[in-house]
Parts: C-alpha cells; sequence; structure tokens
C-alpha cells in the first residue's frame, strides 16, 4: 500500500516533470504575428532556437499542424530569426531548431559563408521583414569546408570556394592543408562560421546599424551532425 506521504512525493513529482515538459513546448504552434515578433526580443529569440535544438535532440519536437499554420501565415509572415547555413542534406534549419512555418528565414550556400546576395537577404529579413537574430550555423564534416581545404577545382564550384579560403589563411596551419586532417577541417568550420558572422557587420551597414541600436544580434554556431547538438559560440 503506497502511503500518503509517498503519494503527495510522487503527485509533486509528477508536477516537476509536467513543469518540465511545458518549458520545453514553451514555444507552441502559434505562428508569429506583428505584435509577437515585435515583442520578441534578440535573446528571447535565440532562447527559442536553444529550445528548440534542445527538444530535437531530445527526440520530442512539436507536432504541430502544418496546414494550419499555411493558412495562418498565407497573407503575412513575422519571423523572429533568420539562419545563414549550409545546403548540407542532414542540417535543415528548421528541423534541427524545431521551427515550423512563419518562424525563420533561411539563407542556405554551401560553406555558410556570406556574399552580396547572403547579405542582401539578410537585410531584408530584419530591416524589413523584423527578424530579431541572425545566426550563422556551421556544421562538423562539411564538404564545402573540405573542398575548400583541398583547394578543389570544379566549375563554378571553384569560384564559390575562394569564399572560404580567406578564413583558411587565418588559422596557423603549417603544411598543405587537406580535408584528410579533420581537426584542420573542424578548426576551419569554426573560422569559417565566425567570419561569416563578422562579415555581415562589416559589410552590411543597414544591419550593423540595427545591431548598434539593441534590435538586431549576430551569432555563430556549430552543429554536429553526429549528434544533432548545436554549441554556440561564446
Ligand atoms: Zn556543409
Amino acid at each position: 500500500m503506497i502511503s500518503r506521504r509517498k503519494a503527495m512525493m510522487s503527485m509533486g513529482a509528477l508536477t516537476g516533470a509536467v513543469i518540465a515538459s511545458n518549458a520545453s513546448a514553451q514555444q507552441s504552434c502559434d505562428v508569429f504575428t506583428p505584435p509577437t515578433q515585435a515583442s520578441t526580443t534578440p535573446d528571447s529569440a535565440l532562447q527559442m532556437l536553444k529550445d528548440g535544438n534542445d527538444r530535437f535532440v531530445a527526440g520530442r519536437t512539436r507536432n504541430c499542424d502544418l496546414m494550419k499554420q499555411v493558412k495562418e501565415t498565407a497573407d503575412q509572415q513575422s519571423p523572429i530569426a533568420t539562419i545563414v547555413g549550409c545546403i548540407d542534406s542532414r542540417v535543415p534549419p528548421e528541423m534541427v531548431f524545431d521551427q515550423r512555418l512563419g518562424d525563420i528565414f533561411a539563407a542556405r550556400i554551401a560553406g555558410n559563408f556570406v556574399n552580396t546576395d547572403i547579405l542582401g537577404s539578410l537585410e531584408f529579413a530584419t530591416k524589413l521583414a523584423g527578424s530579431k537574430l541572425i545566426v550563422v550555423l556551421g556544421h562538423t564534416n562539411c564538404g564545402a569546408i573540405k573542398g575548400a581545404a583541398d583547394d578543389a577545382k570544379l566549375g563554378n564550384l571553384t569560384a564559390m570556394l575562394a569564399n572560404i579560403r580567406p578564413s583558411l589563411a587565418k588559422l596557423n596551419y603549417s603544411g598543405v592543408p587537406s580535408s584528410k586532417d579533420k581537426k584542420l577541417v573542424q578548426m576551419l568550420a569554426d573560422q569559417n562560421a565566425k567570419d561569416a558572422a563578422k562579415m555581415i557587420v562589416d559589410k552590411s551597414e543597414v544591419i550593423a546599424t540595427l545591431v548598434k541600436e539593441g534590435k538586431v544580434k549576430i551569432v555563430s554556431a556549430m552543429h554536429d551532425i553526429s549528434t544533432g547538438k548545436v554549441s554556440w559560440y561564446g
């Protein structure tokens, strides 16, 4: 027979579990609207992405009615964050951060670097569409990073990889760079993500002003494709 005290203790544990599960499901299936976007700060947007990645890693992603969201976002969008990520099939930002329709903008390009076209997209996403946070999301075992390490030459890929090579030059690496050096590949992925984040403010006056005004925050992060976990650079 369970004593009253034990029963109360297990009820307390149950309440604790419910609170924990509510906290992890903090972001509901409600689509963002201009007022909820406006009341979201850069830091709270960042927290939503962190919570979303926690849910993704824990296998507890939100199960939203996507067609309901299609209808609710048909006339307007109010995303809270913008991700600059790689085209890699294993790193879709909406899934990795457990976000749904209308939640985030995603600019994807092999090697997640920044150029004029990406900067223009980011200016639209922030200045015109009100997004509060920019995340440059690199990932482990990235083919584009490996290509840049090897100085691979192929069609238009040659010019594209040239965007990543300046980050390689910054690394204190002796010898001939090669994708066979896994440590180098990760060091380059880290450097490239940080450089891209810095380049956004260096090359975009529009975004630099938003950052100065505290309206937008820029961070970089690394997605480990072997665990699904995103680590944030300090
Ligand atoms: Zn990649």
